[in-house]
């Protein structure tokens, strides 16, 4: 008979804790031979995706932080040594751009131009913090603005694979981008898409996001790699994309028949979408997804809440 194996009192705890409640720790998901879905554990810091080819990589947003930015680049080096080539921003919240500088400091960095000007203003308010406080630690954003700016759409080709770069017009911001990687049937959403969950809303158009899902949906894809939470399929996309719709309608009726702001707060019924979460820490609740259509739909805009 063999020996027993005996853990120490410290292993043993650690491993009730992560049977308890799975360890904080990202998860990196291969969606293709050559295209990884980085899954973040922390809810401030955004998902990325990554393309690896035959002499660079590829990356879809990079992390909230310095930090965040290195627990990225040490999970794609579990894959590859290449040098990150491009980076691709889907819009300037720095949850999706702070770990630039520590992903790709030599990567181009593309963007739509209204997140550059928009990443342009955060380093100036940064470098303003920064000098305040005198602090270089991992909490800080590394920002990197674009490189090169889109208009419309962009083909890039890493070797001689293609990633369509999208703009949708104004949605969750006035300026995102969705990332289709055409032969790996996957499309990278940015904020545009959160696994049930309701969604930050920045100044934006909610009708036209919906317009937006639509046309991702009629693409060939089956993964989505959504800003957020776990990787999502066309089921879990078109019920996000019914979320928004059944709130839209319910705002815009109730707005009709001379109901307040303050009021279709409460007078909405979502129950149907009871398992998704909700995030008042970043005025992301039904209650406050209602009242940001109610103002577009009244003509005033957001107040450029960040998530
Ligand atoms: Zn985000």
């Amino acid at each position: 008979m063999g020996r027993r194996m005996r853990l120490s009192p410290f292993a043993t705890a650690l491993l009730l804790v992560c049977v308890l409640a799975p360890c904080a720790r990202p998860h990196v998901r291969k969606l293709a031979p050559d295209l990884y879905a980085y899954i973040s554990e922390n809810d401030r810091s955004a998902n990325s995706t990554f393309l690896v080819g035959q002499h660079g990589i590829l990356v879809v947003d990079t992390g909230l932080d310095k930090a965040e930015g290195q627990k990225l680049l040490a999970e794609i080096r579990v894959s590859s040594a290449l040098p990150v080539q491009f980076i691709i921003n889907t819009h300037y919240h720095p949850d999706h751009q702070g770990g630039n500088g520590v992903v790709g400091p030599e990567a181009i960095v593309i963007s739509s131009a209204f997140t550059r000007e928009r990443t342009l203003q955060l380093i100036s308010k940064t470098q303003r913090t920064e000098a305040q406080s005198a602090v270089d630690d991992a909490s800080q954003p590394a920002f990197r603005p674009a490189t090169e700016a889109l208009d419309h759409k962009l083909t890039v080709f890493l070797d001689d694979i293609p990633v369509e770069v999208v703009m949708v017009g104004p949605a969750h911001t006035m300026g995102d981008v969705y990332v289709y990687f055409p032969k790996q049937k996957t499309l990278a959403t940015g904020d545009l898409y959160l696994t049930s969950s309701s969604p930050a809303m920045d100044q934006g158009s909610v009708s036209n996001w919906i317009q937006a899902l639509n046309s991702m949906l009629r693409l060939p894809v089956d993964y989505f790699v959504p800003g957020h939470f776990d990787v999502g399929t066309p089921a879990t996309l078109t019920r996000f994309r019914d979320y928004l719709a059944e709130l839209y309608a319910q705002v815009e009726k109730l707005r009709r028949s001379g109901v307040s702001a303050a009021d279709v707060r409460t007078r909405i019924n979502m129950k149907k979408y009871v398992d998704f979460r909700q995030y008042p820490q970043f005025h992301a609740t039904f209650a406050d997804n209602a009242e940001t259509i109610y103002q577009q739909l009244s003509g005033s805009h957001g107040d450029g809440r960040v998530h």
